[in-house]
C-alpha cells in the first residue's frame, strides 16, 4: 500500500490534469460538460467531448502506434517488462493518484490507498504475467500436414469504463488488452473522468510507447458511440449499465460485427441459511456487501434472502452495521460511507424506495436521503423488509444503499427467490452445510457464487463476468487476456 504522511488531504491541493490524452500528450479542450466533485457538489472542471473527428484521430493514432512500435510484434516478455514497470510507478505515484481519485469520485481517501491504487498496480502486473503464457497451440492432424492455432492482438481495442471505480475498471481492461499486444483507447466515464488521464501520463513514464494508452473524454452519446462505431477498433470492451450495453452491441452490429466483453448491471442475492455457523459474520458479510461505496458496486448483495428462524437476529445485526456509518467528505480519512456520485443518482435510488413502499414494503431503517447533507449527495442506509420478488426494489438495480429483505422456509423456497430473473452477476451463499452451498451453487444462474464470504479479493486470477442480462464475457482471469486476442489456424502441409 502507498504510504502518505496523512490520509487526510486538502482538494484545493490537488492537480486536476484535464483533456484527451492522444499521441502521449495531453490535450487540454475548450469547455463542455461539468465535473462535478460528489462530496460537496461543486464544479471542479469543464470536460471537453471528443466529437467524431477527434475520435478518428484518436484511434488511427492508437492503430499506427500498435503498428509502428511493435508492441504486437515484439516478445512478449518485453511488454511485461513495460506492463511491470507501469506497475511500480502507479505505487511509486501512489499518494498523488489516490487523492486524484478520492477528490473527484466516490471513494473515500482511505478505501482509495487501500484499495483502488494497490489494486490498479496489481491488476497491471497480473497481466503482465500472463503476456509471454499465451501461446499458439500446435495441432498435428495427419502424418503430412502441421496444424498451428496463431494468437494474434486485435490492433485497437475500445475500453468503456464506468463512474464507479474508475482507476481499476481502466486497469482490468487496458492490462488485459496491452498484454495481448493491442493499443487500447479508454473513454472514461464523464463523471470520473481525471484519474485514467493521469494513469496514461504514468503508462509513458513507465515506457509505453506513445498512443498505446489512449483517452478520449466525452459522453456516451457523441464520444462512446463514436468510439464503437469506428471502424478501426476491432474490439470493445464495456462495464457499466445494461441498457448501455445493448446500446453498444447494437453499435457494434451495425459497424463491421466487432467483438464485445460486456460487464452490466446486477441484483445479487445474499441467501443465508439458518445452519450458518456464525451469524455476526455473516451479518457483517451481508452489510458490507451493500455499503461499501455505498452499494454503488455491481456485485453489491442487494436482495438479502433469509431463512425464517434467523431473520429476527440478522435484522438486528444489520441495523447496528447500518446506523454505523461514517458519511463525510471524500478527502477526510475518517470517512467510511461514500457519497453518491450525483443528485440524479440520488433520485434515482429514492424513485425506487418510494415506489416500493407505495407497492407495500416496509422501511425497517434509512429510507430517503441523507438528512443535513445537502451540498453532497448521501442516501441513508436504508433496509426494506415485507418485499416480494415483483417490487420495484427487488427488480429494478438500485445501486444505492438499500438491501430488501425476503423470508424463506427450506432449502428449495431460499434458491427459488434467490434467483433473479433477469440478472445474474454474483450470488453469496451462507450455510454450514457444504452439500447445500453445492447445491445453491449449481442452481442459482450467476457468474459468480461467494460461498460463507461476499466479494472479490485483489485475486485476480478468478474472472468475474455475469450470465443473463448482467453481460457477456469475462474481465480477469487466462479468459480476459485471451478475449483481447484473436486464433488463426494455420495448414501446413510438408
Ligand atoms: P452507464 O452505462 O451509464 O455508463 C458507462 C459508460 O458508458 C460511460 O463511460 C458512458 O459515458 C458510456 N456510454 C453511455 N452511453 C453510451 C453509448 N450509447 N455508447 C457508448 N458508450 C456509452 O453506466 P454507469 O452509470 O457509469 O455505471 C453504473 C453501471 O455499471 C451499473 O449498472 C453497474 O452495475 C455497472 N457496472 C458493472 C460492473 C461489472 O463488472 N459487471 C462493474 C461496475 C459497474
Amino acid at each position: 500500500m502507498p504510504s502518505c504522511d496523512t490520509l487526510s488531504f486538502d482538494p484545493a491541493s490537488i492537480r486536476i490534469p484535464n483533456g484527451h490524452f492522444i499521441a502521449g500528450r495531453l490535450e487540454t479542450g475548450g469547455p463542455g460538460l461539468p465535473v462535478i466533485r460528489p462530496s460537496d457538489g461543486q464544479v471542479i472542471a469543464e470536460l471537453p467531448v471528443a466529437d467524431a473527428a477527434t475520435v478518428d484521430r484518436a484511434v488511427t493514432d492508437a492503430a499506427a502506434a500498435q503498428a509502428q512500435s511493435g508492441w504486437g510484434a515484439c516478445a512478449p516478455r518485453e511488454r511485461a517488462r513495460v506492463l511491470r514497470r507501469f506497475a511500480d510507478l502507479i505505487e511509486a505515484d501512489g499518494c498523488a493518484l489516490g487523492q486524484l481519485e478520492a477528490l473527484s469520485s466516490t471513494r473515500p481517501i482511505t478505501d482509495a490507498m487501500a484499495y483502488d491504487v494497490p489494486a490498479t498496480a496489481e491488476a497491471f502486473r497480473f497481466f503482465a504475467e500472463y503476456a509471454d503464457k499465451l501461446g499458439g497451440e500446435v495441432a498435428a492432424t495427419r502424418s503430412d500436414h502441421l496444424g498451428l492455432v496463431v494468437s494474434e492482438p486485435y490492433g485497437v481495442v475500445a475500453a468503456i469504463t464506468p463512474w464507479n471505480f474508475p482507476l481499476s475498471m481502466v486497469s482490468w481492461k487496458a492490462g488485459a488488452a496491452l498484454a495481448a499486444g493491442n493499443a487500447v483507447v479508454v473513454k472514461p466515464s464523464e463523471l470520473t473522468p481525471f484519474s485514467t488521464l493521469r494513469l496514461a501520463e504514468i503508462a509513458v513514464e513507465a515506457g509505453l510507447p506513445p498512443g498505446l494508452l489512449t483517452v478520449i473524454q466525452g459522453d456516451g452519446r457523441t464520444t462512446g458511440d463514436a468510439l464503437c462505431r469506428h471502424p478501426r477498433v476491432g474490439k470493445i470492451s464495456f462495464t457499466g449499465s445494461t441498457l448501455t450495453g445493448a446500446a453498444i452491441m447494437a453499435a457494434s452490429a451495425a459497424s463491421g460485427v466487432k467483438p464485445v466483453t460486456l460487464e452490466l448491471g446486477g441484483k445479487s442475492p445474499q441467501l443465508v441459511f439458518a445452519d450458518v455457523p456464525d451469524l455476526a459474520k455473516t451479518a457483517g458479510d451481508v452489510a458490507g456487501s451493500i455499503l461499501y461505496n455505498a452499494g454503488q458496486v455491481c456485485v453489491a448483495g442487494s436482495r438479502l434472502i433469509v431463512e425464517e428462524p434467523v431473520a429476527d437476529a440478522m435484522l438486528d445485526a444489520l441495523v447496528a452495521c447500518f446506523s454505523a456509518v461514517r458519511p463525510g467528505p471524500t478527502w477526510e480519512a475518517g470517512t467510511g460511507f461514500a457519497p453518491i456520485v450525483s443528485r440524479r443518482q440520488l433520485d434515482r435510488i429514492d424513485d425506487i424506495v418510494r415506489r416500493t413502499i407505495a407497492a407495500g414494503a416496509t422501511v425497517l431503517c434509512g429510507g430517503g436521503p441523507m438528512p443535513g447533507r445537502n451540498a453532497g449527495a448521501w442516501y441513508a442506509p436504508t433496509i426494506l423488509t415485507n418485499v416480494t420478488p415483483d417490487m420495484p426494489a427487488a427488480r429494478e438495480e438500485i445501486f444505492g444503499p438499500v438491501l430488501t429483505v425476503q423470508t424463506f422456509s427450506g432449502e428449495e423456497q431460499g434458491i427459488a427467490l434467490a434467483d433473479h430473473p433477469d440478472y445474474g452477476l454474483a450470488a453469496g451463499v451462507h450455510t454450514g452445510d457444504i452439500g447445500k452451498a453445492m447445491r445453491a451453487m449449481r442452481r442459482i444462474q450467476a457468474g459468480t457464487v461467494w460461498i460463507n464470504r461476499y466479494g472479490r479479493t485483489a485475486d485476480f486470477v478468478v474472472p468475474t463476468g455475469g450470465f443473463k442480462r448482467s453481460g457477456i464475457g469475462k474481465d480477469l482471469g487466462r479468459q480476459a487476456v485471451e478475449a483481447n486476442l484473436r486464433h488463426k489456424s494455420v495448414l501446413i502441409a510438408f
